[in-house]
Formats: structure tokens, sequence, C-alpha cells
């Protein structure tokens, strides 16, 4: 996707980039600082109504909210989707707070501490258990607290998902279960005083490739009709994980959401109607749902020519966007969506390189783009910028200010 097709999800006004609902420059007065992070009510509400039109009825949306895990974002879905996953202590508590129900919460992740699964049994919400150290934890934190805790087993499956950005099943994983594993697993704790609700399965992140997605699914649904043979109880809860993509560089293509959709409802009215007819099966996601309605706005501190090229220099950087310097997980840094968010219309008629204004060459937010003349003072934006932003950057590095957060 180009740059442009990002404008226009937002939309323009008075020749600004609108952000919820107000000209860019008018919402940076508002917040008062920058650089600063700001969530547009409307995109997240129409992302989260596509996909619920789309995905068939029966299979329930989970929020991964490890995406973005600002409270006011977390309350608001938390009355637009089924279920919320958390992957800490503190996500737990946050996720409680919006009122939802504990029963509509999962806790997956590896190594969660002995205090994280006390809260979590107290809470009542699901464990997903990757090891067994942790059923172990989970049946010692119920007999204290007099509860039967429920679970389901997280499986690494005997797959793997190509085209991930990042994979976290098939081979040796520190996630989950090896699935040739769970038979013998689910013997010896069938009557440990647990209530084991059913699996989980979540093998990959950020695919764009919707057939390679369809086809995990379709594997991890065999799967898990061919565990739920070793339960004494019935399974109530299929997680199928997830991984849809969102376009980050221009050679990305948005994900075909009708695909999955046909896919899903093959499953639906297939083998989960016929095998497993009273589990809830659920989708978990946070970056489609979240990330396409975020931008990172920062302010041009400086601009110079070095040699030849021009650098607009400005007052964000990697310290609260990590990824979009190239750094979280990419093998190759490609440039993420920018614009001149108060220039949005001018010609584009300028090569620059934007830089953050940390002291290291690898706080690079774009390189050699085109964009309309500008300078001190102007916003620059960054698009895509919902989700694995502000807390899966190194804010401490170099000691500058926290950026302010909007939900606008
Ligand atoms: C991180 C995570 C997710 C969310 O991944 P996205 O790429 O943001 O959709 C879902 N499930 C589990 C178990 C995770 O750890």
């Amino acid at each position: 996707m180009k740059p442009h097709e990002h404008v226009a999800a937002f939309g323009t006004v008075d020749g600004e980039l609108r952000v919820g609902g107000l000209p860019l420059t008018r919402l940076a007065a508002r917040v008062g600082s920058t650089p600063f992070f700001a969530y547009d009510r409307g995109l997240l509400d129409e992302r989260v109504d596509r996909l619920r039109t789309a995905l068939p009825e029966q299979v329930e949306l989970s929020y991964a909210m490890k995406a973005n895990p600002m409270p006011a974002v977390v309350q608001h879905l938390a009355g637009r989707v089924d279920r919320i996953d958390v992957a800490s202590g503190l996500e737990l508590r946050t996720a409680l707070d919006t009122g939802i129900r504990p029963e509509q919460v999962s806790f997956a992740g590896p190594g969660k501490s002995p205090a994280e699964i006390g809260q979590a049994v107290a809470s009542g919400i699901i464990v997903e258990v990757e090891s067994p150290t942790e059923i172990e934890r989970v049946i010692a934190a119920g007999d204290e607290l007099g509860l039967t805790p429920s679970i389901a087993i997280r499986v690494n499956p005997d797959f793997a998902v190509k085209g991930s950005g990042m994979r976290m099943g098939g081979g040796p994983q520190q996630f989950g279960i090896d699935a040739e594993r769970v038979p013998e697993f689910v013997k010896e704790y069938a009557r440990a005083g647990v209530d084991i609700r059913g699996f989980h399965v979540f093998a990959g992140s950020q695919n764009l490739d919707a057939a390679i997605i369809a086809e995990a699914q379709r594997r991890t649904v065999e799967l898990v009709v061919e565990l739920a043979q070793h339960l004494t109880t019935p399974v109530r809860y299929v997680n199928l994980g997830g991984g849809f993509g969102i376009p980050y560089s221009e050679r990305d293509q948005a994900l075909e959401l009708d695909v999955l959709a046909a896919g899903l409802q093959e499953l639906v009215d297939g083998p989960l109607s016929r095998e497993l007819p009273d589990a809830t099966p659920v989708i978990e996601l946070g970056r489609y749902i979240v990330g396409e309605c975020g931008v990172y706005v920062t302010r041009v501190l400086d601009r110079k020519v070095s040699r030849g090229k021009t650098y607009l220099v400005v007052d964000g950087g990697m310290h609260h966007q990590l990824a979009a310097s190239g750094n979280f997980g990419q093998a190759i840094r490609r440039n993420y969506p920018l614009a001149v968010g108060n220039r949005i219309e001018a010609p584009e008629d300028e090569n620059v390189t934007v830089v953050g204004c940390l002291c290291t060459p690898l706080d690079l937010l774009g390189d050699n783009v085109a964009v309309p003349a500008a300078g001190i003072d102007d916003l620059v934006v960054i698009f895509q910028q919902g989700a694995y932003g502000l807390t899966a950057s190194p804010t401490a590095f170099l000691g500058h200010p926290a950026p302010a957060e909007v939900f606008v």
C-alpha cells in the first residue's frame, strides 16, 4: 500500500491530515506536546465492524491487548469484541477493569510467574498453559484458593506457518506443549482438579497470505479434533490463533479477509459442528484490530543538507517506534508509510531522509522518501502505528520524555 492510500483512510480537512475528526495541527495543539501517538476511534470501529461482518457469527473475536494496552482503547474494545487475551499480570488487571466477564479473558505466554498464575486463578480466567511446570503451578494455586482453575492447553503444532513475520509454532519452541506429547499430558492431569476447556494454537504473527493462514486454521482444527479424543470432557474452547498481518511497506498487499472468512465458514459448517459441537471457536488478533487506526506524530526540529542529501530531524524516533526504524524483528528494513501531515495536498517534490532525535544511525524513520518541501515545525506523521508502538519500544533509551497517547 502506498502512503496516499493511508492518507485516504484517515481523510483530509483544510489541507491537513484528519485524525479523530480534527485537522492535525488542531489535534497537536489539543495534545499539547509532540511527539504523540493518536488512535482514531472511527477507524477502529470500522475495522471491528468489517471483521464482524466478514467472519462467521459463531467465531468469537478476541483482542490480544499486548498490541496496544492503552486502557482507553482496551475499554472501548471490551464492548465490541467477545474476548481479551492478556500476556501479563498488569494486562490482566487492565482487562478486568473494563468489566469484561473473567471467562472471556485468556492468558497466554511462556514464563508466567507464580504470582501471575495466582492472579489468573483467583480471577477465574482461562489460563493457556504452556508447560508441565505451569500446570503444576495452576493446580497449586487452585488448591490454595479453593478454586477449580479453567485452563486451555497451548499446543505447539507439528506444522509451521510459512510467511509469518514472527514464527511461534512448529519445530522446537518455547511456546506451548509439543502436539505429540499432549495425549500423555492430558492423561496425567485429567483428574488433577483443573477444568481443561480446550486448546490454543497460535503459530505466527504478521502474515499477509490469507491462503496460508486459512490452511493453518484448517490443520489446527484437524489437530484439535484428534487431541479432543484424549480429553474426558468435551472441548468447549478452540483458540485458532490469528496472525492476520497489515501492510507496512509499499510492497505489502492488504490481507484478503474474504478468503479467511470463507475458510472459517467451511470449518464452522464442517469439522467444528460435526466433531466439536460444544466448542466455541476463537480468533485472537492484535495488530489487525488496532494497527491501522494509529499514527505517530512528530515535529521537525531541524532541516539540514549533508553532501547533497536532505535530512529532516524530528523530535521522535526509535525510542517510541522501534518497528518503523526496522529494528523490531525485520530481516530487511523497509520504510513505513509517512507523510507531512500539515501539508497533505502539496506536491511531493522533494526527496528527504527522516531521522529521529537519538544519537545513533539506527534512528532512521524514512529513508529517501518523496514528500512536499518541509521545514522546522512541520508535522511528520508515520502510519500503521496503532500496534506495537509505544509499549514495544525502548522508551528509556537516551532519556527523552515519554510521548503522549490519545484516543480520539
Ligand atoms: C502477540 C500474540 C497475539 C497477537 O498477535 P498480532 O500479530 O498482534 O495479531 C495473539 N496471540 C498470542 C498468543 C500472542 O502472543
